[in-house]
């Protein structure tokens, strides 16, 4: 595998990661998309692997081992099960507005538990009338006691695919406290699963990713207290865009395990099954189709390594993660689907696992922005670049 320069301690914690996720995580992936079950007891391992919380600084109690180690571990999960990859990569993602944002007492009460992977953490922003177009949300947020100092804010509303849920314990919930005001008027807010008139309705029914769960979250006048607001009242926006770079760096490196699984088992087999008086691979269309699949899984990695890099050096990585996690869910899905097509009809079979690659990359051409939207997003910093505006 083509894998750049890693360090000693680097290409340790990549085997680590991989041992860890090809002993724990590889062997019942099938059994728990076919279940639709979550395993809590994977992540309570990841937790003990110091996996909760090992991007951030270790001076809040994060592992610090920084995004382009984080894109190793990513990597190597994704390759073993796309559905816990994205839970923990949805946790993490939970926790890093928190990071940027909270108070000393928020990281102490709320923080602390989910970096050391006891409590889990679900990021809670789309709504039935609020995908791509964030700013549109109308989950109202309204205050309680005076207006210029209110005591607790009162929630009402809806939000659907949100991953992790129900079985997180923390929920990061973006709300508006006017809804016809815009990206001014949301604001973010930490409330616990357990708190009265906060529910959970509809599971969604997922094509991939089935042993993660996703479900809407209902709030009928939900009652948080001031202390749990992240940052200041109409703050929410930025909030919520401030970490969704990283987000999509990891994203992007757990696609780009997932089509290394892919090209892996479709390599595996053509090299076993025989046609036309040998090996598949004695077919230089075979060949081709692997070499083309391994161009692909490559740049996926070098793109998401250089956004991970970039993120490392302070540097704004809203171009390179869009490039990313686009180029990198792309490269899975497509890779996914060769494979399916390499295995012939054993690949259309749910008695092998590529058919489950194929459903587990489709949605991350979806979820952390979808394609179209990196699309924009690279293409605004390449007009501001060449000083055409945006
Ligand atoms: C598996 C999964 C997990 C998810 N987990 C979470 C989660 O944990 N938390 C959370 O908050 N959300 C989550 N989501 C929701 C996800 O973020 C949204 O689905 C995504 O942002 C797209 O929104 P939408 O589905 O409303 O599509 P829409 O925004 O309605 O878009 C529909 C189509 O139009 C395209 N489109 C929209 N606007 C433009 C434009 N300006 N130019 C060109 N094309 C455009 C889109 O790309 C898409 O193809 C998850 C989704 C999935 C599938």
């Amino acid at each position: 595998m083509f894998d750049g320069a890693l360090t000693e301690e680097e290409r340790l914690l990549r085997d680590t990661v991989r041992d860890f996720a090809t002993r724990e995580l590889a062997p019942g992936a099938a059994d728990r998309d076919e279940a639709e079950h979550y395993e809590r007891g994977l992540f309570d391992a990841m937790a003990a692997l110091g996996l909760t919380g090992a991007p951030f600084a270790e001076s809040i109690g994060g592992g610090g081992i920084g995004y382009r180690a984080w894109a190793l571990v990513m990597e190597e999960l994704g390759a073993a099960d796309m559905a816990m990859a994205v839970s923990l990569s949805v946790h993490v993602l939970s926790q890093a507005p928190v990071v940027r944002w909270g108070t000393a007492e928020q990281h102490a009460r709320w923080l602390a538990p989910m970096l050391r992977g006891e409590r889990m953490g679900a990021f809670a922003l789309t709504e039935p009338g609020a995908g791509s177009d964030a700013a549109a949300i109308r989950l109202r947020a309204t205050r309680v006691g005076p207006a210029d100092a209110p005591t607790g804010y009162r929630l009402d509303g809806t939000k659907i695919w949100i991953s992790n849920s129900p079985v997180a314990e923390h929920y990061l919930v973006f709300a508006t406290l006017d809804p016809d005001t815009g990206p001014s008027a949301i604001t973010a807010f930490l409330v616990e699963k357990g708190t009265p008139g906060f529910e959970f309705g509809r599971k969604e029914r997922k094509l991939g990713i089935r042993a993660n769960p996703a479900s809407e979250l209902v709030f009928h006048g939900a009652e948080v207290p001031a202390a749990n607001r992240l940052g200041d009242e109409g703050e929410g926006y930025r909030i919520a865009l401030s970490s969704l770079g990283e987000g999509r760096i990891s994203i992007a490196a757990a696609c780009t395990g997932l089509a290394r699984a892919a090209l892996e088992a479709a390599a595996r087999y053509c090299s076993e099954r025989r046609a036309f008086g040998g090996p598949l691979t004695d077919q230089q269309g075979i060949r081709f189709m692997l070499a083309e699949m391994e161009q692909r899984v490559a740049t996926a990695r070098a793109l998401t390594r250089l956004a991970a890099e970039a993120k490392d050096r302070g540097e704004p990585i809203a171009e390179a993660s869009s490039l990313a996690k686009w180029t990198a869910s792309d490269a899975a899905m497509s890779v996914a689907s060769d494979a399916v097509q390499l295995f012939g009809a054993a690949g259309y079979s749910r008695e092998n696992p590529v058919e489950r690659y194929l459903r587990d990359a489709k949605g991350a051409q979806i979820y952390e922005g979808t394609n179209q939207i990196h699309r924009l997003i690279v293409a605004e910093q390449l007009l501001r670049r060449i000083g055409q505006g945006a």
